[in-house]
């Protein structure tokens, strides 16, 4: 294989970023020791709930199946015979109302759990011809006995705000299911959608909180965290073994013990938990941005400016600006060619703009990576 410099970001699609070592000595400890899994889910929404207020957590393999279970848990709550049909939702609640500009390629997380998408409001502040997006008012009167929840995806510029949402939601006894996948740092964000009083919320392991590269979270209402929980345990065990661990306390209102859920699909290990945990403690008690600052700071790039990340307060990048998108395909194809290959991030490609990200960087790769990019970007940067 082809070593990559991963200037980019924690994205899936090159590995992720990279852990510390006191998570990859968590998982390694882990993995030297046995547990009921029960008590590894309860141990880690002790931890869970540490960071994010909200009453339960677990971890997931991810923070799309942390989406599906979430969506599962709202579909059969804490029903074992609708929990064993999924993803059969027929007479179920399964309706998802979500406002059409919040649509993302993640969201089919929701369909695996068997639900089904209700798109809402016409999104012309984004395709231009006005300014308006979906309403709270049109949302609620999308909710029906059909609904399962309202689907929030959590960004700077989300239409109709999280708070209007829970508002008309809740009036009508509906959970809130929020994707803050990507919305770390700041750290504050751990609370802040709990606090905006979602009912459910999945951040994604893999990315700045630095856990394991398939771990994720779901935390939220003890009820429906507990379901998701069910719904993802391997339960093959003789019923009257199951207790649960007083964190999943509403597991004791089970009618009687489903079967392997739908999330035993995605099933997590104790080492992913354990690396999840210590990576969260470590982003709880210190956010990276200073060491993130120094990484860009020891990057000598003719050209190069330091900004902050625009939707993400405390995460600085560091800018190459080209004349156009042409030339900044051309650097970014010579980076993507070199042995290691670098890759910046080119989500603004379109706007002449390479920037490097400093989240899954290795500080050992800095001299080599400001070579790179001195050689492959330094002169048409200086524009
Ligand atoms: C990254 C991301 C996900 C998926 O997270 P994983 O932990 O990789 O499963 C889901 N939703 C959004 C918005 C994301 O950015």
């Amino acid at each position: 294989m082809k070593r990559i410099i991963n200037a980019y970001g924690t994205n899936t699609r090159l590995s992720g970023g990279m852990m510390a070592p006191e998570v990859i000595a968590a998982m390694a400890e882990a993995a030297r020791s046995c547990f009921e899994m029960p008590d590894v889910q309860a141990a880690a929404s002790r931890a869970i709930v540490d960071a994010t207020g909200a009453e339960a957590g677990i971890v997931t393999a991810g923070a799309a199946a942390a989406l599906m279970l979430g969506a599962a848990a709202c579909i059969a709550r804490l029903d074992p015979a609708a929990m064993n049909r999924l993803p059969d939702t027929d007479g179920l609640p399964d309706e998802f109302i979500v406002s059409r500009s919040q649509r993302n390629m993640y969201d089919r997380a929701l369909r695996v759990a068997g639900g089904r998408i209700i798109e809402v409001g016409i999104p012309d502040r984004l395709s231009g011809p006005g300014v308006r997006d979906a309403s709270a008012g049109e949302i609620a009167d999308a909710i029906t006995p059909r609904t399962a929840a309202v689907f929030h995806l959590a960004g700077e510029h989300a239409e109709p705000p999280l708070p209007d949402l829970v508002r008309v939601a809740h009036a009508r006894g509906i959970p809130v299911l929020v994707d803050a996948a990507a919305q770390l740092p700041p750290a504050s964000n751990l609370r802040r959608f709990i606090a905006d009083g979602a009912d459910l919320v999945c951040f994604s392991g893999g990315k700045a909180i630095g856990g394991p590269q398939a771990s994720g979270i779901l935390c939220g209402r003890a009820d429906l965290v507990s379901s998701a929980l069910a719904q993802m345990l391997d339960l093959d065990l003789p019923e009257a073994q199951f207790v649960a661990p007083p964190e999943f306390a509403p597991l004791n209102q089970l009618r009687f013990l489903p079967h392997h859920g739908i999330g035993r699909v995605a099933k997590v290990g104790k080492e992913e938990v354990a690396g999840l945990v210590a990576a969260l403690r470590r982003f709880v008690a210190e956010v990276p941005t200073a060491r993130w600052m120094a990484r860009l700071g020891a990057l000598d790039v003719p050209g190069a400016v330091l900004v902050p990340d625009g939707a993400k307060p405390g995460l600085p990048l560091l800018e190459l600006r080209f004349a156009d998108r042409a030339a900044a395909e051309r650097a970014d194809a010579a980076l993507r060619a070199r042995d290691p290959a670098v890759h910046v991030d080119a989500s603004r490609i379109r706007r002449g703009v390479l920037a490097v990200n400093p989240i899954a960087l290795d500080d050992a790769d800095l001299a080599e990576l400001a070579a790179a990019l001195t050689a492959c970007c330094g002169a048409a940067a200086r524009r």
